[in-house]
């Protein structure tokens, strides 16, 4: 069996964040980077929308080959279809992920990182006598670590069994297309709310330039009972985009609850979609997954200095409340908002949104929209009460 530092599971951002922060650690250490597919070759299971300070926060310099789009709004349509749009002066991208991951793991092979593709890992063993780890593979074989980076995504389970997040707390459903021949303002991205457009979630459209856009529907995990995601993506195309041309389908997953708890042991640290580190209610999670990513391989990085396990304790403490503060913290009220939004009828929106398209669009700040909801609409002001 060959011995490693470390091994990470997955070549999504948080495992290619992970390995780029630990091999710029002081002591030099022998990295496997696992995938089960080459993310790249694939179609990414994505809309690529990430705000642009969030991915320079994580990421640092952001290559301008990684960016199909910059992003100056948002539009919000209510359930009867009456949109606000919000000016953002930080910006966003639209990202092409497949450019920007095969990059990010070629940085990682030029420093030294082993990288090995289409091997899936089915399991991590407990920690050993001897501090090590055994990460086993569906082709039935094994490689041990000293510290197992866990970046598998959000449906990976991996860590069964030990007092860790092993799975997703709020799998949602998400299914989209990539479109040609939409005719929407390529400067925004555009966000559709109602019980009948997305029930407990919301429509998307992502322009991707050209006349492209990616276009989906992600609903609430207690919501989909009985409910046809395709059907719904369907109706959303003939209503808004009849001329639209598909170029292909998608499904996805989201895990997008937050509690908090355990998301490293000594040997484990899990990051990204693995951990839940997405943003319950935008259901956004690559700059996410990016800065949990960079906590874990610094904290992979401080394991493998360690010195026995009580050390090891200390620096899984350290990585959940750095989380915790960087954005578990504001996740757990994100996820309890998100329970109480899908209660407030379709009647409060609309009538919210009208009273909101009064104000000038760079004064329409969270206060505003709070002071707005709170005068008029009690029962959105109670569900956004957690924010408070
Ligand atoms: C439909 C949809 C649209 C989305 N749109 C957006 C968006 O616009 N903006 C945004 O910010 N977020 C979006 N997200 C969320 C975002 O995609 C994820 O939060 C992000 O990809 C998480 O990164 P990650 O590195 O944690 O996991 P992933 O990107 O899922 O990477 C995990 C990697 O691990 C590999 N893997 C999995 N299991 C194993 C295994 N057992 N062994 C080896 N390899 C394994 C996978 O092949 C994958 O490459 C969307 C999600 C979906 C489903």
């Amino acid at each position: 069996m060959k011995n490693y530092d470390a091994v990470i599971i997955g070549a999504g951002p948080a495992g290619l964040n992970a390995g780029l922060r630990l091999i710029s650690a002081d002591s030099p250490c022998s990295i496997l980077l696992v995938d089960k597919v080459a993310p790249w070759e694939r179609p990414m299971p994505c809309a690529e929308g990430v705000g642009r300070r969030g991915l320079e926060e994580a990421l640092g310099e952001i290559d301008p080959s990684w960016i199909r789009l910059v992003i100056g709004k948002a539009t919000f349509y209510s359930p009867d279809g009456t949109g606000i749009v919000h000016t953002n002066a930080n910006k966003g991208y639209i990202i092409d992920r497949a450019t920007m991951q095969r990059d990010l793991t070629d940085r990682l092979k030029e420093r030294g990182v082993e990288v090995v593709l289409g091997v899936k890992a089915v399991g991590v063993s407990v920690l050993g006598d001897d501090g090590r780890r055994e990460v086993t593979f569906d082709s039935m074989e094994s490689v041990s670590a000293r510290v197992v980076i866990d970046a598998s995504g959000p449906v990976s389970l991996l860590g069964k069994g030990e007092p860790i997040c092993w799975k997703p707390y709020d799998l949602e459903p998400a299914y989209f297309a990539v479109a040609e021949n939409v005719n929407c303002d390529e400067g925004s991205v555009h966000i559709y709310a109602g019980q009948k457009v997305a029930p407990g979630g919301y429509a998307w459209v992502f322009p991707r330039g050209g006349g492209a856009a990616n276009i989906g529907v992600v609903i609430g995990k207690g919501q989909a009972k009985g409910v046809n995601i395709r059907n719904l993506l369907s109706d959303f195309l003939n209503k808004h985009y009849p001329k639209a041309e598909i170029i292909t389908y998608f499904a996805g997953s989201i895990s997008c609850g937050y509690r908090r708890g355990s998301i490293a042991l000594p040997g484990l640290i899990k990051c990204g979609d693995a951990a839940n580190a997405v943003n319950p209610i935008s259901r956004a999670g690559i700059a996410e997954a990016f800065l949990m990513g960079a906590l874990a391989g610094g904290a992979a990085a401080e394991m493998l200095r360690a010195g026995g396990v009580k050390a090891m304790k200390k620096i899984c403490a350290d990585y959940e409340k750095a989380w915790f503060k960087k954005r578990g913290g504001r996740h757990l009220k994100l996820a309890r908002v998100k329970g109480s939004m899908v209660k407030v009828p379709d009647e409060d929106y609309n009538n919210a949104t009208k009273a909101l398209r009064a104000v000038p669009t760079d004064k329409l700040s969270a206060a505003k929209i709070f002071g707005i909801s709170l005068r008029r609409f009690p029962r959105l002001a109670w569900a956004l009460r957690h924010l408070m």
